[in-house]
């Protein structure tokens, strides 16, 4: 709403919601193909004259893009906005929240509901210049200033301040994640490189779907996308290491 008055790009297999809203704002957006091996190719962002929306990991496929190929982004964009998603970053990801002191049109945002197990609050919160702030505050205050319940903020400030257990407990599901990908690629899947908290994975001759359903008929619940290009790949998030070998031992009995 603050930012897209020339339009939007986003890459084409992302968070599902950037065209979602484009699509409800009236935005004239383009979806950026991702690469073979399904990275995010800088050059296809490089001075694009309008606002760029990147999650950074990207979802669902879980890679990252380096600090250095975001700075590069925003270097060539400068006059449009680059709106960084990391609702991912705390699962071994870099954040560019640093380089908003350096460039006045970079946006990082962060959300409660993944490594601060705040999904239900509905809270997150955009670092950025103070011009750009200000921007989203005139939006703010002509839809909705009361926008945030007071329960979630404090619950919001109660996990800020808690910040060494929510590290701890994204250290054990990088560790689960780990284990859930060699394990994986032990039975011959081919595992995306993720630094989130799920992985993104597929094995030659089986079809996607057939998984998800094998899976959810034994009570475990993966994502699976219907887009061609993705058919064959499941979402699988991490849990608890426990969870991840009964994981395993499910779908090694299902392929
Ligand atoms: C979960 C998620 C969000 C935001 O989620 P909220 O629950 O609405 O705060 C934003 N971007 C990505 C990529 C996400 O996965």
């Amino acid at each position: 709403m603050a930012f897209s008055e020339k339009g939007a790009i986003f890459p084409e297999i992302s968070y599902g919601f950037y065209k979602v809203f484009a699509e409800l704002h009236c935005i004239n957006y383009e979806e950026i193909p991702l690469s073979e091996d399904f990275t995010i190719n800088t050059n296809d962002y490089l001075s694009k004259g309008k606002m760029i929306a990147i999650a950074n990991p990207n979802a669902p496929t879980g890679i990252a893009l380096s600090l250095s190929d975001i700075e590069k982004i925003v270097k060539s964009n400068e006059g449009n906005l680059v709106l960084i998603d990391e609702a991912y970053v705390d699962f071994g990801g870099e954040s560019a929240i640093g380089l908003t002191k350096k460039y006045n049109n970079l946006l990082v945002v962060h959300t409660f509901s993944k490594s601060r197990s705040l999904a239900g609050a509905r809270l997150g919160f955009a670092i950025a210049n103070e011009e750009i702030i200000k921007d989203l505050e005139k939006i703010k205050y002509s839809t909705n200033p009361y926008s945030i319940n007071r329960l979630s903020l404090l619950a919001g400030e109660a996990a800020i301040k808690s910040d060494p257990y929510y590290k701890e407990n994204a250290k054990k599901i990088i560790e689960a994640r780990q284990y859930t990908v060699s394990e994986l690629k032990k039975l011959g899947f081919e595992v995306l490189p993720s630094c989130a908290n799920f992985i993104f994975a597929k094995k030659d001759g089986l079809d996607g779907e057939e998984i998800y359903l094998k899976l959810k008929q034994n009570g475990i619940l993966v994502r699976h996308f219907t887009k061609e290009r993705i058919k064959d790949f499941n979402r699988i998030t991490i849990g608890t290491m426990e969870q991840m070998q009964k994981f395993i031992s499910v779908i090694s009995s299902i392929i």
